[in-house]
């Protein structure tokens, strides 16, 4: 991958590891938004309770992406982003744009899923 490639998907990478970190900022900060028609109406009274176990789950998922994109931020600093990590080949700048975090590329990525689907 070129250097030009390279920097825009670190533009990328940063921009969207910031949103994270805003999003996570504001979810502790209880400024997200919960429907109470999602909950019964038993649960009012533990409401606070519930958006704590909702920030709770929205940060699990978060935290996966984030750390997926701050693996891939390394890549860049050591010059190994865009390659799969299962057969070293490149990725693919077409795939990367629509999944930056990608760490496979779209054969291997294929053949995993595969797998999975035979495991049931
Ligand atoms: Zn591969």
């Amino acid at each position: 991958m070129n250097k030009r490639d390279m920097s825009k998907f670190k533009k990328l990478l940063t921009e969207q590891r910031d949103d994270l970190m805003g999003n996570a900022r504001r979810a502790l900060s209880g400024d997200i938004h919960v429907d109470p028609d999602d909950f019964p109406d038993e649960m009012d009274s533990a409401s606070s309770e519930v958006n704590l176990q909702f920030t709770g789950r929205l940060r699990e998922r978060e935290q996966g992406l984030l750390s997926k994109i701050e693996a891939a931020l390394e890549k860049i600093e050591d010059g190994s982003f865009g390659e799969c990590r299962v057969c070293g080949e490149t990725i693919g700048v077409k795939r990367l744009k629509a999944r930056p975090v990608a760490e496979m590329c779209i054969e291997c990525k294929s053949d995993q899923e595969q797998i999975e689907r035979r495991r049931g």
